[in-house]
């Protein structure tokens, strides 16, 4: 087992490669695990994605990403739900224990409103999900988002949500990106453990210049990654180390240089 046994990488972080490019870069790397972006999935399908995935030798760590729960009307809702459908059908046929969710908000849409449209939506979905062996990781996002990516916004509303539901098949993405600021987050690693199944890292530059994606590699930003970390897994978790970085100047840049400075990070950051 090498010390990279336990890191996954998310395809959306070299965003420019193929999910076929991906899977043998990271492998040939040492990696252990991907977390499959449906739009890297496409191209291929489900079934195609699972052989890929297994000629290289990479656990599925998660299917990125289902979700946006609220809309304005019921047809919308309807929608949002259909497509969580297909996105657990697509996770259990490649082979991934999780779909991520991205809970949702819509500008217009009072959050209280919102917040109930994201349970209702997981309450509708959550008996595929546990037939089909994969959980709903609900992820929350920091707060910048609230008008329109996510109503949820913290570790502790994530977890509330979790005991309200009650089911094996609803649990937490954690991601040191959107709680690292939360003056509750040690307190909330403990309580949250029990739901606790994704970890996402990546840091936080600053200043930050694109709310979207100027994430940047472990080390590069003021993020205690190794220490979130260690208090993660003091808590029970013993899952991946998913990196999930969006960057408009990483994606610009060559990738295989990119993959090395992530693994570099990795080494002296998180592990
Ligand atoms: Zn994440």
């Amino acid at each position: 087992m090498t010390d990279l046994a336990r890191l996954s990488i998310h395809t959306m972080t070299t965003k420019p490669w193929t999910l076929e490019q991906a899977a043998a870069k990271y492998a040939a790397a040492g990696v252990g695990g991907i977390t499959v972006w449906r739009q890297h999935l496409a191209p291929y399908g489900a079934k195609q994605g699972r052989e890929i995935l297994r000629r290289h030798g990479l656990t599925c760590t998660a299917l990125c990403r289902g979700g946006f729960f609220p809309a304005v009307d019921q047809a919308g809702r309807d929608k949002a739900i259909e497509d969580n459908r297909v996105a657990i059908r697509d996770a259990h046929e490649l082979g991934a224990p999780q779909v991520v969710l991205v809970c949702g908000a819509v500008p217009g849409i009072p959050l209280a409103d919102a917040r109930r449209m994201v349970e209702d939506g997981i309450r509708a979905v959550e008996p595929e999900a546990r037939a089909a062996g994969v959980n709903l990781a609900i992820e929350p996002l920091h707060p910048m988002y609230a008008a329109d990516r996510s109503c949820i916004t913290t570790l502790g509303e994530a977890r509330r949500l979790c005991e309200r539901i009650a089911s094996p098949a609803v649990g937490i993405a954690l991601d040191v990106f959107h709680v690292w600021w939360d003056p509750q987050l040690a307190d909330e690693i403990r309580l949250a453990a029990k739901w606790t199944c994704g970890f996402h890292v990546c840091d936080w530059r600053a200043p930050l210049r694109d709310m979207l994606n100027d994430r940047s590699i472990m080390g590069d930003g003021c993020i205690p990654v190794r220490a979130i970390g260690q208090q993660v897994r003091a808590a029970g978790f013993a899952g991946f180390d998913e990196v999930e970085i969006f960057s408009d100047e990483l994606w610009a840049g060559d990738q295989d240089a990119l993959l090395a400075r992530i693994l570099a990070a990795y080494r002296q950051h998180c592990v």
